[in-house]
Formats: structure tokens, sequence, C-alpha cells
């Protein structure tokens, strides 16, 4: 006889049949509706191996933002709120940490995991910062601790995806980040790990780096999910 969860679990795939985020057919197998992918699209993402040297700076980045399913993936966990999106992306990061090196450019030291924060107005009206949720896979992964607490987004930039040069985006992300008050001499001589969803410019990540760096940090590493 079929468990009162069976009949649950089937009754609710009824009413919300589970589709695949990124071609719509139907998730049958268990493992597919965990992914929120089916078979095919979750394995169309491919985990990168190498950390990218970017000026000033190393990059560790789970996967690449030009592979459909991964953009979206990104978009649900950055516009719809969508929780369950976090598994899949936990999968694809934890597979880039057991692939890549990243976790041993800090050798004898714990990093502290900085997610680039967002100004309080949007953390107001979005209620949520998707850096943050890629920070907390991260720490999981690694052990590193996660400290929102250091940096401040202190202008309201537009979102970057509105501007398409890369000059446009720099001066929209200049000045926009500064260490809270107080917490200057606490960056000195420490190693940090900028965390964000996605690079594509590398405005945002860049400034974010510039201004620990700027305040001493002794080691300041990026991190992504998916880059462009
Ligand atoms: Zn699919």
């Amino acid at each position: 006889m079929p468990s009162f969860t069976n009949i649950k679990n089937q009754l609710l795939d009824l009413v919300f049949p589970k589709l695949c985020l990124n071609c719509r057919c139907l998730l049958e197998k268990p493992i597919d509706k965990e992914n929120l992918l089916c078979g095919r699209c979750f394995g169309s993402i491919v985990v990168n191996r190498l950390i990218f040297p970017e000026p000033g700076f190393f990059l560790g980045s789970a996967t690449l933002y030009r592979i459909d399913a991964a953009r979206n993936l990104v978009h649900f966990l950055k516009y719809e709120d969508f929780p369950g999106v976090k598994h899949p992306i936990a999968k694809i990061i934890e597979a880039y940490l057991r692939k890549s090196a990243f976790i041993h450019l800090f050798r004898n030291v714990k990093p502290e995991i900085v997610p680039i924060p967002l100004h309080f107005m949007k953390s107001i009206s979005r209620g949520f910062n998707q850096a943050e949720d890629i920070a907390e896979v991260l720490a999981s992964g690694t052990g590193w601790p996660i400290n929102t607490r250091l940096l401040l987004r202190t202008k309201n930039t537009q979102p970057q995806a509105k501007l398409e040069q890369k000059s446009e985006r720099m001066e929209n992300m200049a000045g926009a980040f500064r260490i809270k008050n107080g917490l200057e001499e606490y960056v000195s001589g420490k190693s940090f790990v900028v965390v964000d969803d996605v690079y594509t410019s590398g405005a945002t990540m860049s400034e974010a780096i510039k201004i620990l760096k700027s305040g001493g940090a002794k080691s300041v590493a990026g991190f992504v999910f998916a880059k462009g």
C-alpha cells in the first residue's frame, strides 16, 4: 500500500507539475526533481577546472554563464526567490571545489567569505541577497567563515545588466563600496574571498576587491557561481 507521504507527493505533483527550469520538460526521476533540471539540462552545465587570472586577483568560477541551464539557475536564484534552486547550484559549486585547486589558493590561512552586499534600499525591496546564498554554499564546502558585516554598499548603483559598455559598468561601480566604520583595522593582514553570483565585466568584483586590498588585506580572491 502506498504510504501517506507518497500519496501526498503525488497529489502535490498533480497540482504543481514539476517542470525542468530550463527546457520545461516534465521531471520524472526523483534526482531530476531535486536538481530542478532534467538530466540533459543538468548535464549540460560544465563544471570548470580552472582558477581564472583576472587583473589583480584570482577568480574561482564553478561554471560558465553562457550555458543556458546555468544562466536559468541564476535567474531563478536572483529574481524569483526560488529556494530549491540552491540545491543544484550547491552541487555544481561542490563539484568545482573538488575539481579545481581553488581551496589551495589559501594553504595556511582560513579566509573570510565576504558576499557582495546589496544597497540597503535594494535589500529592503528584494528581501534577500543572492550573493549571500552563494557564500553559504562556499562556506559549507570549505569550512571558511562568512562575514556579512565588513563591506557596505553606499551607492545605489544601476543594475549592471542595463549597461552595455565595460567603461559604463566600471563608472557605475566606482566608489560603490566601503569598509564599515570601525572595521578598517580589522581588514589589515587578513585574507578574504569576495563572493557574487555572476561575473561578467568584473566591475563589481574588482571594485570590492580593490577596497579590501586598499584597506590592507593580505590576499583577496573572488568567487562566483558563473563567469561570463
Ligand atoms: Zn531540461
